[in-house]
């Protein structure tokens, strides 16, 4: 059988590619080397009627209405506006840093409009270098040393497993200060999490006769069996390029899953652990879904360096071989063989709705 494209990875890159596609009327085979779809953003309903994420917690936000537009033709959403606490000197806080976090970590009372004064004196007392050239004084120049080594610094110690110094900049744009009382997580227009979860959602965007499914097939493998003009690929970057440049560093989770006989576990469906214990957050699944059941499962996750790559590591170093690699990609994209979409391919810190616009993007330009 001849395809139009041949898509590896059925992640929501890859099935947002295939769905276009197919829409237009072109045959593509997805090749997934996993025995399930939806990539990272799986998830399945456990024996106790809670929804489980199976690699970590997936909350959908977005301010793009195409995106938004999109993910609604194939599932309802459950509306949820996402909260986190941070556990720190021995007390639940709100997080990210606003003016009600403020002032339970300094035990003061001030108002939303003395916050961006307050802060500014905080930093004003700590070191960091103007303009700030990686993580540390990217957020040391926002809220100051106290609020950074409080928050920040062993998280991202236990998260990134190297000094925050030696981190991108830009991965602080993830985490907003704001100076009102706003105690969401994200700030984006639309958020919730699929009614019926991730993998359905994905399902049904594979859901059309244009669509073949290949599970448990390592591209790598059977590539040469497949004639096509049309290769998207979605999965990790160095890989494809049999590493000519050298290996991309890619960071995984030991995700440890418990469940407890109590109808509540703790106070928010996440809590962030910077300060104590050796897991950065624990996830109560059943909070994201507003699900019932007597017990509840929980979610401790351990960052780790080697496994099933999660994140791309953003240090100067990773970032100088992808530039090498994306000139590669580049040159495959002008000459309209490929296309390199998602996390894993484009090795970019994307969330979901990102993943979503980029793929659109591209998949529309063929
Ligand atoms: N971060 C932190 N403390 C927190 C939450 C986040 O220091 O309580 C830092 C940490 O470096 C983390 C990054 O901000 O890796 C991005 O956080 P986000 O919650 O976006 O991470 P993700 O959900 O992608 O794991």
């Amino acid at each position: 059988m001849n395809y139009d494209a041949i898509i590896v990875g059925a992640g929501l890159s890859g099935s947002t590619a295939a769905r276009i596609l197919a829409d237009k009327g072109k045959k593509v085979l997805v090749v997934e080397k996993h025995r399930h779809i939806a990539g990272h953003c799986h998830d399945y309903r456990n024996e106790h009627g809670i929804t489980v994420h199976t690699y970590g917690p997936h909350i959908f936000h977005t301010n793009n209405e195409e995106v938004w537009k999109f993910v609604n033709r194939f599932t309802d959403f459950h509306y949820l506006q996402h909260r986190v606490l941070s556990y720190a000197d021995g007390q639940t806080i709100p997080f990210p840093i606003n003016a009600d976090t403020i002032n339970q970590v300094f035990g003061i009372s001030i108002g939303v409009d003395e916050v961006p004064a307050f802060l500014a004196a905080q930093v004003a007392q700590s070191t960091f270098n103007d303009p700030p050239r990686n993580f540390r004084d990217a957020v040391v120049s926002q809220v100051g040393e106290r609020l950074y080594s409080l928050f920040f610094e062993k998280y991202t110690w236990k998260q990134w497993g190297r000094d925050p110094a030696l981190l991108s900049a830009d991965i602080a744009k993830r985490i907003p200060v704001r100076s009102n009382r706003d105690g969401r997580y994200f700030s984006d227009r639309y958020q919730g999490i699929p009614s019926r979860g991730y993998t359905a959602m994905v399902d049904a965007i594979l859901d059309h006769p244009n669509i073949s499914l290949l599970l448990g097939a390592d591209w790598f493998e059977i590539k040469n069996d497949y004639a096509t003009n049309l290769t998207i690929f979605t999965g990790e970057l160095d890989q494809f390029f049999g590493y000519k440049y050298g290996k991309l560093e890619y960071r995984s989770l030991n995700l440890v899953l418990k469940t407890f006989d109590m109808e509540s576990y703790q106070e928010a469906p996440v809590v962030n652990y910077p300060n104590d214990y050796d897991w950065t957050r624990i996830t109560e699944y059943k909070k994201l879904l507003d699900e019932k059941s007597p017990r509840t499962t929980v979610c401790f996750e351990y960052s780790k360096a080697e496994g099933e790559p999660f994140y791309i590591v953003m240090t100067d170093e990773n970032m100088a071989k992808r530039e090498r690699y994306i000139g590669e990609v580049e040159k495959l994209e002008a000459a309209g063989t490929h296309l390199f979409i998602g996390r894993l391919a484009q090795y970019k810190y994307y969330n979901m709705d990102q993943v979503i616009a980029a793929t659109i993007e591209k998949v529309k330009g063929l």
